[in-house]
C-alpha cells in the first residue's frame, strides 16, 4: 500500500524555511506590514505543523503505544541534552550564567523557555506528547480534542489576546503568575498538545484506500490563511498582543494544511524529517556565526541587508543539517544499534508486525473486488494482543474488526480504535446502551435475541446471524417469516447477515458439497427475503479457510482470523488458493537454572522422568499458567535452545518447565529459548506444536497466557 507522505515531507523543509523567516524577518526595514504579516502572522503555521506530523508519525510506528510515549520522551530528551551542551558556549558568550541567574530561572528555563529561544520547542514537544497521549488514551480523540482545545483558548488568552483580560484584575493575576513560571503560554501545556492530538487523529481517521479531497482542503488553508492574516491584523492593529504565536484560525489552518498534504501519493523524501529538525536546531547559531563573520571580516554583508542574511541562513543552515544528518546516521549506525537488544524477561512473545502486514496484502490478492476485509481478534487477537494488532490493522486502512465479547469491543475503542467492530456472540440486551455508546454492531444471534435488543428502545446496528447448517448461533435459514420481520424491527438497524461455514476447511467430497450447500442455502434465503421487499444488507460467510477454499462466493466481508496471524489450523490442510502467509508470534522464554541429573534419579512433580544415563536439564521459565499445554510433558513436547532441539522432560509445572540440553554446548542462565518460532535454521512452527498437544493452532495461540509479555519487532 502506498502512502502518500511526501506533501508532509516536503511542507517540512518549506516550514524549516518559515522559522528561520520568523528569526531573520526578511522583509524588516524594506516593507514593515508585509514582513508582520509573513513572519508574525503566516508563519506561525511552521512548528504547530512540525508537532502535527509528530502525533501523526507517533501513531505512525507500531507497538504497544505507552511504551512508544516513552521511546519519544527517551529519544527527545536525549536530543535536548546534546543541543543544550552545543548551544552552551554561546550562553556562556551571551553572559547568561551571570550572576542574576537563579535556580528557578534555571529551571523555568529548562522545562518552559528553552535554553536558547528557539529551543522551548523540545520540552514542549515532550511535555505535549505525554498530555496529548493521556488524553487520547483516556477519553479518545473527541475528548482529546475538546480538552487540548480549551487548553489552547486558554493558552490564546495569554497570547494574542492579553489584550483583552488586561484590565481584568484577577484573569490578568492568573496569567501574570502564569508567566513567572514561563514566559509565554506557548509552551507544552497549552499549545502543543492540541497540535499533537490533532495529527494523531489525522492519522487515526485517514483511510488510505478513499480517494481525499485535495480541492476542498485547499480552499479550507487558503479561506483560513486570510481570516487568520485578517484576525493577525486587527489584534496588532489594537495592540491587544502580549506576543504573536497563537491564533483563533491557527488550528484551522493547520487542519486543512494537513489534509491537503495528505493528497500527494507518492514517494518520501529521505530524511527530511531529520534536516528539517537539524535546520530548526542550528539556525539561530548560523545567524550567530554570520554577523560574527561580518564582524570578523570588518564587512556589513549581513548584517545590513536583512534579504542577504535570510538566503545566507537558508543555505548555510541545510547544507549543515544535511551533513550533520549523515554524520549523526553514520554514528548510530556504527555505535547505536550494535548491542543486539537481548529480552529480560522470563516469558515474551516477540510481534512480527511487518508480517502481519504482508499476510493481510497476500490475502487481499485473493479478495473479490469490493469485498472489505474484516479482521477478526477476538481472544485478544488468538493470543497476539487485540489493541497491538488492530493498531497496526488501523495503521494500514483495515476499518472493519470483529471480536466475541462487547468487553473486548469496549477494550479496543479505549484504546483509541476505529472502525467498525462486530461483537461476534451473544450480549444481553440490558447493555445496549453501552453498544450505542461505543459504536459497536452487534450479533443478532437468534429470534428471541432480535426482540430483546428491539425491547431495549434503544437504536443500534446488528448483523442478524443465520443458520446454514452448523447448528451454532443463528435463526434458522428456512425461517423466512421471521427473518423478514426482523427487518422491520424499529430499533433495530439490520446493517449485515451472515452465516458461518464449519467444514470449509476441508476439501473431502462430502465436506465440499455440505459447504456447498450451506451456501446456497444462504443464497438462497437472500432470493425469499427480495421476493418480500426486505433490502438486503452487507452478507459475509467466509472466515479464513472459507475465503483460502471458495475464493469466489460472493460477500460483502470476509472474516480473517487465524490465516492473518500466518499460520493454518492444522499443519496437515491442505488450500485451494496459493498463497504465502508468515508467522506473526514467536514464543520465547529463557533458561534460569541448571541441573546434572545421574543414571536413574528422576525429574519433577511425580518423578515421571527417570534419567538413563547422566543428563543435563535446564529449567525453562514458562509453563502451564503461560498456555503450554500440560500434555506436551514428558518428551511429548520440545523446544529450541542454542540451535537445537531439546525435549521437554518431566511434567510441566504452573510457570516452568525443564528441558533435556544434555549435549549441548555453550548454554547458561539467560540463554533464549524458543519455544515457537525461528532459531538459527531450525524451526518450531505453531502446527508442529499444536499438532503435538493434539489441537489445533488456534487453541495454543487464544490460550497463550496474559504473564507471556509482548514485544515487537
Ligand atoms: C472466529 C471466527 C471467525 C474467524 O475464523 P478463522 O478461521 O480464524 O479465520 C470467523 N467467523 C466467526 C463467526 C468466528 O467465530
Amino acid at each position: 500500500m502506498q502512502k502518500g507522505y511526501r506533501g508532509i515531507d516536503l511542507f517540512r523543509l518549506m516550514a524549516a524555511v518559515l522559522v528561520i523567516a520568523i528569526h531573520v524577518s526578511p522583509l524588516e526595514g524594506i516593507w514593515m506590514d508585509g514582513d508582520f504579516v509573513l513572519t508574525r502572522i503566516l508563519a506561525r503555521i511552521a512548528v504547530p505543523f512540525f508537532f502535527m506530523a509528530s502525533g501523526f508519525f507517533f501513531m505512525e510506528k507500531y507497538g504497544k503505544r505507552d511504551e512508544l510515549v516513552w521511546n519519544f520522551l527517551r529519544k527527545t530528551g536525549w536530543i535536548y541534552f546534546w543541543v543544550v551542551l552545543a548551544y552552551l558556549p554561546l550562553n556562556i558568550y551571551k553572559g547568561y550564567f551571570g550572576a542574576e541567574l537563579t535556580l528557578p530561572v534555571l529551571l523555568k528555563d529548562l522545562c518552559f523557555d528553552g535554553m536558547f529561544y528557539h529551543l522551548w520547542y523540545l520540552p514542549a514537544s515532550m511535555a505535549g506528547m505525554l498530555i496529548a497521549w493521556g488524553l487520547v488514551r483516556r477519553f479518545s480523540f473527541k475528548g482529546a480534542l475538546l480538552i487540548t482545545g480549551i487548553l489552547y483558548g486558554i493558552g490564546l488568552l495569554g497570547d494574542s489576546y492579553y489584550g483583552l483580560i488586561y484590565d481584568m484584575p484577577l484573569i490578568r493575576a492568573f496569567y501574570d503568575n502564569l508567566f513567572l513560571m514561563s514566559d509565554y503560554t506557548r509552551n507544552g501545556i497549552f499549545f502543543a498538545p492540541l497540535f499533537l492530538a490533532l495529527g494523531m487523529r489525522f492519522h487515526a481517521v485517514m483511510n488510505y484506500g478513499k480517494t481525499k479531497k485535495r480541492y476542498w482542503n485547499g480552499v479550507g488553508l487558503v479561506l483560513s490563511l486570510i481570516l487568520m492574516v485578517a484576525e493577525g491584523m486587527v489584534l496588532h492593529e489594537r495592540n491587544l498582543q502580549r506576543h504573536d504565536s497563537m491564533y483563533l484560525f491557527l488550528p484551522f489552518a493547520e487542519y486543512f494544511l494537513f489534509g491537503f498534504l495528505c493528497t500527494f501519493d507518492q514517494r518520501r523524501i529521505k530524511n527530511a524529517s531529520r534536516i528539517s529538525l537539524m535546520v530548526y536546531l542550528i539556525h539561530p547559531m548560523v545567524i550567530v556565526g554570520l554577523r560574527m563573520t561580518d564582524k570578523v571580516l570588518g564587512i556589513r554583508l549581513f548584517s545590513e541587508n536583512p534579504v542577504v542574511q535570510f538566503l545566507g541562513t537558508i543555505v548555510l543552515s541545510f547544507g549543515m543539517a544535511w551533513v550533520l544528518v549523515e554524520i549523526v546516521y553514520l554514528l548510530l549506525q556504527r555505535y547505536g544499534q550494535k548491542k543486539e537488544k537481548t529480552c529480560t524477561y522470563r516469558a515474551w512473545m516477540e510481534l512480527n508486525l511487518e508480517n502481519l502486514r504482508h499476510n493481510v496484502n497476500e490475502i487481499k490478492q485473493i479478495l473479490p473486488e469490493g469485498c472489505r476485509f474484516m479482521a477478526v481478534i477476538k481472544a485478544q487477537a488468538y493470543g497476539h494482543g487485540a489493541v497491538i494488532v488492530a493498531e497496526a490493522l488501523n495503521n494500514i486502512g483495515v476499518d472493519a474488526f470483529a471480536v466475541a465479547t462487547i468487553e473486548e469491543a469496549i477494550e479496543l475503542r479505549r484504546n483509541a480504535i476505529t472502525g467498525e467492530i462486530l461483537i461476534l456472540n451473544y450480549t444481553d440486551a440490558k447493555r445496549a446502551r453501552e453498544l450505542k455508546r461505543y459504536n459497536l454492531i452487534q450479533t443478532a444471534v437468534d429470534y428471541e435475541h432480535c426482540k430483546e435488543l428491539n425491547k431495549a428502545g434503544i437504536r443500534m446496528k446488528v448483523h442478524l446471524k443465520i443458520d446454514t447448517g452448523m447448528k451454532r448461533l443463528g435463526m434458522d435459514a428456512g425461517d423466512v417469516e421471521r427473518i423478514a420481520e426482523v427487518f422491520s424491527m424499529k430499533n433495530l438497524d439490520v446493517c449485515g447477515m451472515y452465516t458461518h461455514l464449519c467444514v470449509s476447511d476441508s476439501l473431502r467430497g462430502k465436506d465440499v458439497e455440505f459447504t456447498g450447500r450451506q451456501e446456497k442455502t444462504f443464497y438462497h434465503l437472500m432470493e425469499e427475503l427480495k421476493k418480500k421487499n426486505v433490502k438486503i444488507p452487507q452478507i459475509h460467510l467466509q472466515s479464513s479457510y472459507g475465503l483460502l477454499n471458495y475464493p469466489d462466493m460472493r460477500a460483502d466481508y470476509v472474516r480473517i482470523g487465524i490465516a492473518m496471524y500466518g499460520t493454518l489450523s492444522d499443519k496437515n490442510d491442505k488450500i485451494r488458493s496459493e498463497i504465502n502467509l508468515l508467522p506473526v508470534l514467536a514464543l520465547k522464554s529463557m533458561v534460569v537454572h541448571l541441573i546434572s541429573v545421574n543414571d536413574g534419579e528422576s525429574v519433577g512433580y511425580g518423578c515421571d522422568y527417570v534419567a538413563d544415563g547422566d543428563r543435563r536439564i535446564a529449567v525453562v521459565s514458562i509453563g502451564y499458567a503461560d498456555g503450554i499445554p500440560r500434555s506436551l510433558s514428558n518428551q511429548r513436547g520440545r523446544v529450541l535452545v542454542q540451535g537445537k532441539y531439546a525435549p521437554i522432560v518431566g511434567r510441566i509445572c504452573m510457570d516452568q518447565m525443564m528441558v533435556d540440553i544434555t549435549g549441548i554446548e555453550g548454554i547458561g542462565v539467560g540463554c533464549p529459548v524458543v519455544v515457537i518460532g525461528k532459531m538459527q535454521e531450525k524451526e518450531i512452527k505453531v502446527t508442529d506444536f499444536a499438532e503435538n498437544a493434539e489441537t489445533i493452532a488456534n487453541e495454543i495461540l487464544s490460550r497463550l497466557g496474559r504473564r507471556v509479555i509482548p514485544v515487537c519487532r
